[in-house]
């Protein structure tokens, strides 16, 4: 008997949202996003999917919370009873606040931006993939908008660079200037740091931690953030590789790594003209990380 390709998907995603509940993985998932546009970039997620992102998290109990609970649950060790998980943005586009707030809005939730405080108001023109447009940036009176309602703002750099590609004191002028610069803004304290293209070396993370930063984002992982990790390197899942609300939930359970390599088989065993199967190339897969 032939099986259709998405009745085996759903059994394989069924199976795997089982295992993550049951191996009861401790941490917190701690999502990336970027874009929410409907370019289809590398580091777009359509309005559509985020809403139904949110409205999941919203129906099955889901807490959001800050970067500053987050690090108290790592410093604690202690496992939340209840279902979390930590928004955040990465490079402060404009339309985290025309589509992703007033969902975000609407929902309650809370969220964390970093920003390249060189481009507010201004479009991003850093060393990006092809695919990325020039995005236009978050405005001053957006960031405190925003602000006022909850949503945390947090240091990505100001000029958005390689950090290992400077000097040390470079790095820290990055660091420096862009804590000084939110900080001086919304009259908040800036205590996270996110490395731009997950460029992050022991170097980068020692400026983190003398710069007075307490805590610092790296490259992307798929599993669960929790107190084994260095905190000056956080992992966080990324959604823009996200094709369907079933990839959505099995990287909040932190099996999204077993569940794409096994979907990626399944491609290759089935060899059908599957809509996800570009998306599947094991090379593809490896490179975005
Ligand atoms: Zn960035």
């Amino acid at each position: 008997m032939i099986v259709a390709a998405p009745t085996i998907k759903k059994v394989f995603s069924s199976i795997l949202i089982l295992i993550g509940r049951l191996s009861q993985r401790r941490g917190i998932p701690v999502l990336l996003y970027h874009s929410v546009d409907s370019t289809g970039s590398v580091v777009s997620i359509t309005p559509e999917e985020f809403r139904a992102q949110m409205a999941y998290l919203n129906a099955t109990g889901y807490k959001t919370i800050s970067l500053t609970d987050f690090l108290g649950y790592l410093h604690s060790g202690t496992v939340p009873r209840e279902q979390m998980v930590v928004l955040t943005f990465d490079d402060g586009l404009k339309n985290n606040y025309t589509e992703a707030f007033p969902i975000l809005r609407e929902y309650g939730f809370a969220a964390t931006i970093f920003l390249a405080t060189d481009y507010i108001d201004r479009v991003c023109s850093w060393e990006k993939h092809d695919s990325i447009p020039r995005f236009p940036l978050l405005s001053w009176d957006e960031i405190r908008e925003m602000s006022d309602y909850g949503i945390d703002f947090e240091s990505h750099t100001c000029s958005h660079p390689y950090l290992n590609r400077l000097t040390r004191k470079e790095m820290r002028n990055e660091l420096l200037g862009s804590k000084m610069v939110i900080e001086t803004a919304l009259n908040k304290p800036v205590t996270f740091f996110c490395h731009p293209y997950g460029n992050s070396s022991r170097e980068t993370q020692e400026s983190a931690l003398e710069c007075g930063y307490v805590g610092a984002f790296g490259g992307l992982d798929y599993g669960l953030t929790n107190t084994k990790e260095n905190l000056y390197d956080l992992t966080r899942v990324g959604t823009q590789r996200f094709t369907s609300l079933e990839d959505f939930k099995a990287g909040l359970l932190g099996t999204y790594d077993f569940y794409i390599t096994l979907r990626w088989l399944m491609a290759m065993l089935l060899n059908k003209g599957d809509k996800d199967k570009k998306f599947m190339k094991r090379g593809e897969y490896l490179k975005i990380r």
